[in-house]
C-alpha cells in the first residue's frame, strides 16, 4: 500500500524529473499496484549522505528510504585525460587527428537527456565582435535552474576569478563522448568529480564573468573541440533534436552552424578570411579579393557603412 505513496512522493521530488528517460517512478515498475484501503500521508523528505537516496517520513511516525534513479555511468568511464588543472581537456589532440565523422549515441532507454534550460537563444555559434563565440547563449532570469544535459561526471568547477570570461563555470564529461560547459552561473550546486544524472539541477543561472546580462553560455565539445550546440538541442522548445548524432569534422569551423545544408557547412572550411589592418576599407578589400561590398556585407552580416576595427576578421569568400 505504501509503495504507491512512495511513488507519488518520489515523483514530487524535484531532483531533475525532467528529460525523456529520467523516470523516478521506475522504482516501482515491477510492482502490481495494490488497492488502497487507507492512506498515510507523507509529511516530509530528508536528505541522506547519498543524493540519490532520501528518507520519507509519514504522519504515523513511520519512515522509509526511497531510491532515486542513479546516473547510468561509472567512474571507470572517465579515466582517460581527466584534466582538472585547466578548463579545456584534450588540448594536445589536433583537429587533423580526428575522424571525418563520428556517430554519437546521445541518449537511449538507459541514458537520459535534459535541455539545460529552455529559452530564447540570444546569441548563437558564430564569429562575433572580434572573437569566436563558441557556444549558445540562452536567456534566463538570475536564479533559474540549470540542468545536466546527460549523465556524466563533473570535471571542472571554476569560480569567477579563475574562469576568465566564463564566470562561474561547470564542465561535465559524459559517457557519450561529449563535454558540456555551463557558464556565467550565479551558483554551483555540484562539486568536482561528482556524478550527475541527466536533468539533475547543477547550478543557478546568472551573469558572472564576461556577460552583459543574465544568460547561460552553453558549449558542447568533442575531444576538447567545440561545435554548435544548437545542432544537438532545440533550446526554445527544450528538446533534444535526435537521440543519435553524426558529428562531422567541418562542424568545428566557426562558420559552420545549425540550419545550414551539409554542402554549405562543408564549404565553410574553404572560407578565406581577411584580417583588418590600418587603412582598410570594405571597398579596398572587395577590390583586393575580386568581390563586391554587397557580397562582403552579406557574408559577414554587416552594413556597408560599418566601422572596421583593427584585427577584425572579414570573410571574403
Ligand atoms: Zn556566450
Amino acid at each position: 500500500m505504501k509503495k504507491r505513496l512512495f511513488t507519488i512522493v518520489a515523483a514530487a521530488l524535484s531532483l531533475g524529473a525532467y528529460g525523456q528517460k529520467f523516470d523516478i517512478n521506475a522504482i516501482d515498475d515491477n510492482e502490481e499496484p495494490e488497492p488502497q484501503t487507507s492512506s498515510v500521508r507523507a509529511i516530509d523528505t530528508v536528505n541522506t549522505d547519498d543524493k540519490y537516496k532520501k528518507v520519507v517520513l509519514f504522519e504515523d511516525y513511520t519512515w522509509k528510504y526511497i531510491e532515486l534513479e542513479r546516473p547510468n555511468i561509472s567512474d571507470e568511464d572517465f579515466q582517460d585525460a581527466w584534466e582538472q588543472e585547466q578548463i579545456h581537456a584534450y588540448t594536445d589532440v589536433t583537429l587533423a587527428s580526428l575522424p571525418a565523422e563520428v556517430d554519437l549515441l546521445l541518449a537511449d532507454s538507459l541514458h537520459g537527456w535534459a535541455c539545460p534550460i529552455q529559452g530564447r537563444v540570444t546569441s548563437g555559434w558564430k564569429f562575433r565582435r572580434h572573437r569566436d563565440h563558441k557556444g549558445t547563449d540562452i536567456a534566463l532570469t538570475t536564479g533559474d535552474t540549470i540542468r545536466a544535459a546527460f549523465d556524466g561526471k563533473v570535471r571542472v568547477i571554476r569560480e569567477v576569478a579563475d574562469a576568465g570570461g566564463y564566470g562561474n563555470l561547470i564542465v561535465i564529461r559524459h559517457a557519450n563522448g561529449l563535454e558540456t560547459y555551463y557558464a556565467h552561473l550565479s551558483k554551483h550546486l555540484v562539486a568536482e568529480n561528482e556524478l550527475v544524472k541527466a536533468g539533475e539541477i547543477i547550478g543557478l543561472g546568472g551573469s558572472t564573468g564576461r556577460s552583459t546580462g543574465p544568460h547561460l553560455h552553453f558549449e558542447v565539445r568533442y575531444m576538447g573541440k567545440p561545435f554548435d550546440a544548437e545542432r544537438i538541442f532545440d533550446f526554445p522548445n527544450g528538446q533534444l533534436r535526435d537521440t543519435s548524432f553524426t558529428l562531422k569534422k567541418h562542424y568545428f569551423n566557426i562558420y559552420s552552424h545549425f540550419g545550414q545544408s551539409d554542402k554549405e557547412s562543408s564549404q565553410t572550411t574553404e572560407r578565406v578570411v581577411h584580417i583588418i589592418r590600418s587603412g582598410d576599407t570594405l571597398g579596398a578589400i572587395a577590390r583586393k579579393y575580386h568581390t563586391t561590398v554587397t557580397r562582403l556585407c552579406s557574408l559577414n552580416g554587416i552594413s556597408a557603412n560599418k566601422m572596421l576595427r583593427l584585427g577584425q576578421r572579414i570573410v571574403v569568400r
